[in-house]
């Protein structure tokens, strides 16, 4: 994808995520990858209402080439999906209150979910008998460290739709933005699920 449309592309995904209450108080960030290398968010704008002057153009190592601006740190994970996971060609990363509770009501370093046919909006995933894991990590202000560690759990077991980060949000990727968007949802809706049969399992 050249340039141009990425930024046009995720201006559109930002105003629909924005839409559904997932990037609240210019949370988030997303990227797509160019041509000519990379297309991430500036920090500290509202995700909703993006312009084609809040992005920066990135390298393929991740060098800044145009924009103003700061990238987010939160980018350096963008970076390191892409290289883990080549068929990721989008990443987009929410603050939803669903990802945010549910990775924190969840013990232990995997999302198990099974037995939902939302889970087929996932790529991979046929039936609602075959289970979908989402690594959680926890949160750490220290992104390095963070995608260091999500590399280290990618050698043993292969993230394929994206990854929680307990008590912060969801990073999805896909290998279109559509298949972002897809996977996104989807996720969100399985989460959402989740913590209501959670709740209502603890109220027996
Ligand atoms: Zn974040």
């Amino acid at each position: 994808m050249q340039t141009q449309d990425a930024k046009l592309a995720l201006i559109e995904t930002g105003a629909w995520i924005a839409q559904q209450g997932w990037v609240p108080a210019t949370g988030g960030n997303f990227s797509i990858k160019t041509e000519t290398g990379f297309v991430v968010t500036a920090s500290g704008f509202d995700k909703g209402n993006l312009n084609p002057e809040q992005f920066l153009e990135l390298s393929p190592t991740g060098q800044i080439q145009a924009g103003t601006g700061r990238p987010s740190a939160e980018t350096e994970l963008h970076l390191k999906l892409y290289k883990l996971c080549p068929h990721a060609r989008c990443v987009l990363h929410t603050h939803s209150i669903s990802a945010t509770v549910l990775s924190r009501v969840v013990e232990g370093n995997c999302l198990h979910i099974e037995g939902y046919e939302m889970q087929k909006s996932l790529s991979g995933i046929e039936s609602h008998k075959q289970a979908l894991q989402l690594p959680i990590f926890d949160n750490d202000q220290n992104i390095a460290q963070l995608a260091e560690q999500v590399a280290n759990h990618h050698i043993d077991l292969p993230i394929h739709h994206g990854v929680l980060i307990r008590g912060h949000g969801l990073y999805a990727f896909g290998r279109t933005v559509q298949e972002a968007r897809r996977h996104i949802e989807g996720l969100e809706f399985l989460f959402a699920c989740e913590l209501e049969r959670i709740k209502l399992m603890r109220s027996l």
